[in-house]
């Protein structure tokens, strides 16, 4: 497992990777802006850890390039303790969890490992599907022709598989959240409506089923 640390307070930075080597993660450490996208598009991580503020580029922007560029490795974004609206800007942006400085160093490890199950770690045929679409949520890919994959986020994934499994059924907006944030899920109402739709687009991008919108309630797929 490789991941990226980018964090410009240089002594949290050490901190970060030295106790990332204790859990066996080989960690690479940026201390601007610049320097972590160079790394994040060049080397291929299994997660990053981006501050939200750094000198040159901020995490949101690293974050939202990223993901134009089609990156989809999880992103575990810092923030400061009393802006609710910057987290949910990184969400927004493309982050898969935040985490509130400061933190305890069990939750950060915690977060990370959530981040980057691979599937070496599990059983391997674990491919849902639904009609003509191939699920594979340990690798988070979807196709509907083997040589046309697209990879969800771990969000967009988690999304993907509750749907799969209540097809035919209508998730609420808070059943959703409950089970893709759980935590803090009130904070989050926008990010949601942000995830099903790039979920929307890469579904439409294999010709895989759409996700049905019911106003004011919440999403379904239709059961096949
Ligand atoms: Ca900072």
């Amino acid at each position: 497992m490789r991941i990226l640390i980018v964090e410009d307070e240089v002594k949290l930075a050490e901190a970060l990777v030295r106790l990332a080597s204790e859990e066996n993660f080989q960690a690479d450490m940026a201390t601007d802006g610049e320097d972590g996208l160079q790394l994040a598009t060049t080397v291929p991580y299994d997660a990053i850890i981006l501050d939200r503020m750094l000198p040159g580029m901020s995490g949101t922007q690293i974050v939202q390039t990223l993901r134009s560029r089609g990156i989809t490795t999880p992103v575990l974004m810092l923030t400061a303790r009393d802006s609710i609206s910057d987290r949910v800007e990184g969400l927004n942006a493309g982050a898969d969890d935040y985490l509130i400085k400061p933190f305890a160093t069990e939750e950060l490890i915690a977060r990370i490992r959530a981040l980057v199950r691979r599937p070496g770690d599990f059983v391997p045929d674990q491919v849902i599907r639904h009609g003509t679409l191939q699920f594979d949520p340990q690798r988070r890919t979807i196709w509907t022709e083997p040589d046309r994959e697209e990879i969800l986020s771990p969000k967009e994934s988690q999304i993907l598989e509750m749907l799969i499994r209540h097809a035919g059924q209508v998730l609420t907006r808070q059943q959703l959240m409950d089970s893709v944030w759980g935590y803090e899920a009130d904070v989050l109402e926008g990010v949601l409506d942000t995830y099903v739709h790039h979920l929307r687009r890469r579904l439409g991008a294999v010709n895989g089923p759409a996700i049905q919108t019911l106003r004011g309630v919440g999403y379904t797929l239709s059961k096949i």
